[in-house]
């Protein structure tokens, strides 16, 4: 089964996608994280993309692209990738569309958080002491939380008109929105 999980920064996918990937035996695809240990590791890529990110915007969609396709290629990870942080727009939804047919798989399940700006801020600023990522600050949170809404809300009807999509209430305990999850993947 492949997985997409979306949601505004701060909702949670991250806690979510690895708890899902542990009870599923999945593996959590998540191309911030991926993009993240680019720039970490100084790669050409890192390099080129550390501004883009540390704005608060998208890199551009063949970059991720490219990331992503290594893992539907993969036959190790055929029918078991959670889709966390792509796609992002409506253009890398109709290119994972077309990857996943390339490699004869689809999607089972699109799972939505739903979170409130002001839970965003709180959780964010929260997170920046613990992990010091460069992107979590007030401003760029902001800036990222805009983007999401610009860019990435429009892709929920793209799930929506295919019924895959399921919204889940994001302002609930991570144990409570596990099981919430944990549900509706059993019902599939
Ligand atoms: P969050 O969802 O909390 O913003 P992520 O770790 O998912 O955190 O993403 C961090 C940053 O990585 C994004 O703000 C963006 O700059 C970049 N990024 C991640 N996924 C994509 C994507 N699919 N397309 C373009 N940029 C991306």
């Amino acid at each position: 089964m492949n997985i997409v999980i979306f949601g505004p920064p701060g909702a949670g996918k991250g806690t979510q996608s690895k708890f899902i990937s542990k009870t599923f035996n999945l593996h959590q695809l998540s191309t911030g994280e991926l993009l993240r240990s680019e720039i970490k590791n100084k790669t050409n890529l890192g390099v080129k993309i550390s501004d883009t990110i540390n704005a608060g915007e998208l890199v551009p969609d063949n970059i991720v692209s490219d990331l992503i396709e290594k893992f539907i290629s993969d036959k190790i990870y055929k029918n078991k990738l959670i889709f966390d942080g792509y796609p992002r727009n409506l253009n890398q939804a109709i290119n994972l569309d077309n990857l996943l047919k390339r490699y004869d798989q689809k999607i089972d399940i699109v799972l939505k958080l739903q979170v409130s700006l002001e839970t965003i801020i709180k959780r964010i600023t929260d997170r920046q002491t613990q992990e010091k990522r460069a992107d979590d600050n007030e401003t760029v949170a902001i800036k990222r939380f805009k983007t999401y809404e610009k860019s990435t809300e429009p892709v929920i009807e793209h799930y929506r008109k295919s019924n895959l999509l399921k919204v889940i209430n994001g302002e609930a305990s991570i144990v409570e929105i596990s099981a919430e999850i944990s549900g509706l993947i059993k019902a599939i």
